[in-house]
């Protein structure tokens, strides 16, 4: 019997099948295998620099809450830029109760470098202050999470599958592209293609997606002439809308 299995936003989801595209093969390519494509991605990545949420983890910041603020802060603010943001705010403040005792100019001159420092400061104090009072416990449902001040669906998944482990699909602009040029989807955005992943995708790499395809997505799968002559993954990419890509 299919698996039953539910959205990272907690909705029922349609049990696993194969796209389409990916039953018989283009010529030049092969039959699209995703445990061949997580294998070559995770050596692609190996050195390139993490993507913030899971580089604060590995540098000891992986708590529900300190995922939480991070993902909130690196809302359309570059990596490079959310990870030292994070550990200054973080040496001032770690669990709900201090966060909640600092005041939002602290938190505004903290967050120096981040975009939109005061709404950022103002959701910070508020959404800790919510959870202090709650006896400092994050709610670890998408539905929960969402009614704090400022959480939407990727801050939700980026803190259920980070900071406590729990299968949920976070895309940002780097796992929609990517997943479309592979063909494993075809969705207009990155709400669709999350609701896309969470019926082709197997649970095992919920999480693991945005860890791999963020850095890939930043320096070989890129925005603008993708690296697709030098792509481990190309005999899979089906390369959907790719018009210029480069050689190396
Ligand atoms: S082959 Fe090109 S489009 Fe496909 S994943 Fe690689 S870089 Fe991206």
């Amino acid at each position: 019997m299919a698996e039953a299995r539910t959205t990272a936003t907690g909705r029922a989801a349609k049990p696993a099948a194969a796209p389409a595209a990916f039953e018989v093969p283009p010529p030049g390519k092969d039959p699209f295998d995703i445990d061949e494509v997580f294998r070559l991605l995770r050596r692609a990545v190996a050195h390139l620099p993490k993507a913030a949420m899971f580089d604060l983890r590995d540098r000891g910041y992986g708590s529900p809450f300190e995922q939480l603020v991070s993902a909130l802060i690196s809302a359309r603010t570059r990596d490079e830029t959310t990870i030292p943001v994070c550990l200054r705010l973080f040496a001032a403040a770690r669990t709900p109760e201090a966060m909640a005792a600092l005041p939002d100019e602290e938190i505004v001159r903290l967050l120096h470098g981040a975009t939109f420092p005061e709404p950022k400061a103002r959701d910070i104090r508020t959404l800790s202050a919510s959870i202090a009072a709650a006896g400092g416990r994050v709610p670890d449902t998408a539905e929960e999470l969402m009614t704090l001040r400022g959480v939407g669906p990727k801050i939700a998944a980026l803190t259920l599958g980070v900071g406590f482990g729990k299968p949920a699909i976070s895309v940002d602009i780097h796992v929609h592209r990517i997943v479309n040029r592979w063909g494993y989807a075809a969705a207009a955005t990155p709400e669709r293609t999350m609701q896309a992943l969470a019926r082709v995708l197997p649970e095992r790499y919920w999480i693991e997606i945005n860890e791999r395809l963020v850095p890939f997505g930043k320096f070989v799968c890129t925005g603008e002439c993708p690296r697709c002559g030098s792509c481990p993954l190309v005999r899979q990419c089906r390369q959907v809308g790719v018009t210029a890509p480069r050689e190396a």
